[in-house]
């Protein structure tokens, strides 16, 4: 993507105060975009939205439940009218939460915690703001699903099923906007080094009392690349799906994961 590229669009990242959401807001603000952060924990997007904006970047902070349908309309109504006449061009779908355990001993209340914050927030999101990019003429949605959104794997049943619906999703409003300007596609990043990973090797610690540097190398051994990705991978890729060299990109994953998929 070339310097500036995204100068004029302006830009909404779910789930951007901290993680991978964070380092996609840092990377499309570089670029040039005007970002706006939502998720529910105030301080961390003001704070972001403080330091882009000291940065010379035009950065607000909008906070939001994705599983809340009418919270998702104010976020599209108050992004719409920072955006101004441009509209908001870039939806990244990030907001997410992971949750494991053996199917069977899986609790109904998490099973929809994962498709209610996952699944039906892309879908609310998407919603809104797919119109506005149609009738613009241009857009470009990224949601940011997971490997577990194309395959399976032992003790992850419901966060694996909500990321499969997002990549259900994506193909068909992919379909349905291909010759309007419009592309939407999915990133699928392996482990990735971020809070929420933290979060899990704790949770591994608890339960098998490993340590957590144990439980990180259980999870790295089995990476083709012997590391977690560093969030500015994902957002590289998301950056990338943004620029106009990937407009005939539409409909895909984009797996991040260090070739984990081709073993
Ligand atoms: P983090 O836990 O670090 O960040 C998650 C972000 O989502 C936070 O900003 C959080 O903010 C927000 N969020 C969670 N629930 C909601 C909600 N109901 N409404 C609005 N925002 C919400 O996670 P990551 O950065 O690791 O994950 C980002 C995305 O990447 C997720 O979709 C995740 O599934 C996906 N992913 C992560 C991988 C990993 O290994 N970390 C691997 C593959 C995919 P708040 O709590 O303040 O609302």
């Amino acid at each position: 993507m070339t310097s500036g590229e995204l100068s004029g669009r302006v830009a909404v990242i779910t789930g951007g105060g901290r993680g991978i959401g964070e380092s996609v807001a840092r990377a499309l603000a570089r670029a040039g975009a005007a970002v706006i952060v939502a998720a529910r924990t105030e301080t961390e997007i003001d704070a972001l939205a403080a330091e882009l904006s000291a940065l010379e970047h035009n950065a607000w902070a909008v906070p939001c439940d994705v599983t809340d349908p009418a919270g998702v309309q104010r976020l599209a109504e108050e992004a719409t009218r920072l955006a101004g006449g441009s509209g908001v061009g870039i939806l990244v779908n990030n907001a997410g939460v992971a949750h494991s355990a053996p199917v069977a001993r899986t609790e109904l209340e998490d099973w929809n915690r994962m498709l209610a914050v996952n699944a039906t927030g892309t879908f609310l999101c998407t919603r809104a703001f797919l119109p506005g990019m149609v009738e613009g003429g241009w857009g470009r949605v990224v949601n940011v699903a997971s490997v577990a959104g194309l395959t399976g794997a032992r003790y992850i049943a419901a966060y694996a099923a909500s990321k499969h619906a997002v990549i259900g999703l994506t193909r068909c409003a992919a379909a349905e906007v291909a010759d309007q300007g419009v592309t939407v596609n999915a990133v699928c990043p392996g482990y990735v080094d971020t809070p929420m990973t933290t979060e899990s090797l704790q949770r591994i610690s608890e339960k098998t009392g490993m340590s957590a540097e144990e439980a990180l190398e259980m999870i790295v051994v089995h990476t083709p690349q012997r590391r977690l990705i560093e969030p500015g991978e994902v957002a590289h890729s998301v950056l990338s799906l943004c620029g106009e060299g990937a407009r005939g990109i539409n409909g895909q994953s984009i797996v991040i994961d260090g070739g984990d998929l081709l073993s």
